[in-house]
């Protein structure tokens, strides 16, 4: 069933549990992303990153994720991750989307604010939850946030803690994503996660879900103390997009004929689903 993400983080807030937020790039990996959430009977966040429109088109995946939640045993939000500009937040919500991330922490704080502002007003008004982001994890990828400038650690971009309470009172987002050591992508080295930092975020910020992004590849007990520490939605998405791709390539090479297109689909499915089980498992289950 479709709902929106605001119903699905509080109750995450009351059973301190983390709902995993999964990009949908094709058909195939949905299918494998509400099987897992059907099968740990767990909701989940489907969700469209405007930096994978050249290859899964808003307008066409959009009405297929619908379709998907819609169907789905479990509550599925369809949530538009990393819109980065105004005029994509438009297009996914007259696709019908439940939730939007407005995503302008590029920017100064004042013009951060006064930008989310103006997207919780429209968004509100249709009932669609909004994700805001203060504060930033670096990236080399074009539409998921900056590089660090030169000569700068990774505390350059971390989220201050009444800055963090002063932004979501005045744009008055549903969730916040917050920046205290996670990165996107694959982790190079070790993370340095800063729990003083989260648990400053969290008394400044009472009860209010927060937001991590960059969830693949933390070990278990570095996601665990996160949502002790008030993470309530995990994007995850990395692992189980670059993960199968060993296997697939054995799966194609041992295959006495040329396999065709829709039996690897379907291969890669399995090997996904597993994936996004496990990170749904893991938000859940807190050791
Ligand atoms: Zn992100």
């Amino acid at each position: 069933m479709l709902v929106n993400t605001k119903e699905l983080l509080n109750d995450a807030e009351k059973n301190n549990y983390a709902v995993a937020g999964i990009n949908t790039t094709s058909l195939t990996m949905l299918r494998a992303v509400i099987e897992a959430a059907e099968e740990e009977n767990m909701p989940v966040i489907l969700s469209h990153a405007q930096l994978h429109e050249p290859y899964a088109p808003i307008e066409m995946m959009g009405p297929l994720m619908k379709a998907a939640a819609q169907r789905a045993s479990v509550p599925c939000a369809l949530h538009l991750d990393h819109g980065t500009t105004e005029t994509y937040i438009y297009k996914a919500l007259s696709l019908g989307f439940t939730s939007v991330m407005a995503d302008f922490a590029r920017f100064s704080f004042e013009e951060n604010v006064q930008r989310t502002k103006k997207m919780v007003e429209v968004c509100h008004e249709k009932g669609v939850s909004v994700e805001g982001e203060y504060g930033e994890m670096p990236s080399n990828v074009e539409g998921q946030g900056r590089a660090l400038p030169e000569g700068k650690t990774l505390e350059y971009f971390f989220t201050k803690p009444e800055k963090a309470a002063e932004y979501v009172g005045k744009t008055g987002v549903d969730s916040l994503v917050v920046s205290f050591g996670s990165v996107h992508g694959i982790y190079i080295e070790k993370p340095q996660m800063d729990y003083e930092r989260l648990s400053a975020i969290r008394k400044a910020l009472p009860d209010f879900p927060l937001v991590m992004h960059g969830g693949s590849g933390l070990s278990e007990e570095d996601t665990w103390r996160c949502i002790d520490g008030g993470i309530r939605k995990i994007n995850y998405y990395t692992y189980m997009a670059c993960e199968p791709a060993k296997q697939l390539t054995g799966y194609i090479a041992d295959s006495e004929k040329p396999p065709y297109f829709h039996e690897i689909c379907e291969y890669a499915r399995e090997l996904m689903k597993e994936k996004a089980a496990y990170a749904v498992r893991l938000f859940k289950n807190r050791g």
